[in-house]
């Protein structure tokens, strides 16, 4: 029997880094594997739709309501040490939280999650990095629930085809539970600076105390970052409803108010037009699309 609370017509407006308003039909968040399956199952068996959310901090959420069940990992955070320098965490675990506990153990690596307010399943999905490093320099596997089977997989990280901001997980398909990593046995004190002067160059360079979601483009050439072109095409502080482009950095969009998806998928078509129009460039979204967009906005992606 499932003793998981599952809410009904849930405002998930906060579940986002973007405050896009949104709510979901229900929503549940899973404490371990056992209510994860459980869950699955009632899922199956009521013949929802659903969606992963872990941290929100790539993601749009629709400010359509979301048909179906939202399952937030934020409660799958547990920490295990393996051996002197492998660790098995939770999908829901903050990464700045993970760097924080391997510079307190010594051990390098993470130094470059600080300040990316994802979770580590979210983080391998992306294949998130900065500072010339990424999630997957680290990790060793991972343990994903097949959502058709509701089978723990095991996957090397050969397996997950990491590109730049992309992994080969379908969260349709699979659900990342855990990962193990492998982090360096390191001067704890050189550590901590390497992570101050990562935190510092993010504090002085982009607008972390806005709503955002982050980089919203991927770049579009090495070398020449989206924030670059942004800024050369001179549309720095351009507004589309509560949406604007950051001053600080141009390829991190602020939501001063109440925005909406709309306007936030308004103002990536603008965008992409003058890079198209003005320097000849394509961008494509680094932020994810989730819940009910129309075909037009879904070009955005395409
Ligand atoms: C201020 C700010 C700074 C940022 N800086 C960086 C940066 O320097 N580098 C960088 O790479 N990114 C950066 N980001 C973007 C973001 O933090 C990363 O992409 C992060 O990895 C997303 O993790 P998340 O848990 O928030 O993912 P979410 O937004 O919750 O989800 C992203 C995608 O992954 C899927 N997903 C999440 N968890 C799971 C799971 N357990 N199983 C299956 N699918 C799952 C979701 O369904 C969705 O499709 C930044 C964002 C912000 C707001």
């Amino acid at each position: 029997m499932l003793m998981l609370a599952i809410e009904q017509n849930t405002d998930i407006s906060k579940l986002t880094t973007l405050r896009v308003k949104a709510s979901a039909e229900f929503f549940a968040a899973p404490v371990n594997l056992e209510e994860l399956v459980a869950l699955f199952k009632e899922i199956k068996q009521k013949n929802w739709s659903w969606n992963i959310l872990g941290a929100g901090s790539n993601t749009l959420l629709s400010s359509r309501p979301l048909k179906g069940i939202m399952i937030s990992t934020n409660k799958l955070d547990f920490v295990t040490k393996l051996g002197e320098t492998q660790y098995e965490v939770g999908a829901g675990l903050r990464m700045p939280k993970f760097c924080a506990l391997m510079t307190r153990d010594s051990l390098a690596g993470t130094e470059f999650m600080e300040g990316i307010p994802g979770s580590v399943g979210g983080g391998i999905v992306m294949n998130a990095g900065a500072h010339g490093a990424e999630i997957s320099d680290i990790l060793v596997s991972v343990k994903l629930l097949n959502l058709a089977s509701l089978e723990l997989e095991e996957r090397t990280k050969n397996d997950l085809d990491f590109a730049y901001r992309s992994s080969n997980i379908n969260s349709q398909t699979h659900l990342l539970v855990s990962a193990v990593f492998d982090l360096k046995a390191d001067d704890k004190d050189a550590i901590r600076a390497r992570v101050q002067t990562n935190n510092k160059a993010r504090t002085t360079r982009q607008p972390i105390k806005s709503f955002t979601c982050g980089c919203t483009f991927k770049n579009p050439q090495a070398g020449y970052g989206a924030g670059q072109l942004i800024d050369d095409l001179g549309i720095k502080g351009h507004r589309v409803g509560d949406f604007v482009i950051s001053n600080l950095h141009g390829n991190f969009f602020e939501n001063h108010g109440e925005g909406t998806s709309s306007e936030f998928c308004e103002l990536m078509k603008f965008v992409q037009a003058k890079a198209q129009s003005e320097k000849g460039m394509s961008l494509k979204p680094e932020v994810k699309p989730m819940g009910d967009f129309s075909k037009e906005e879904l070009e955005i992606w395409s």
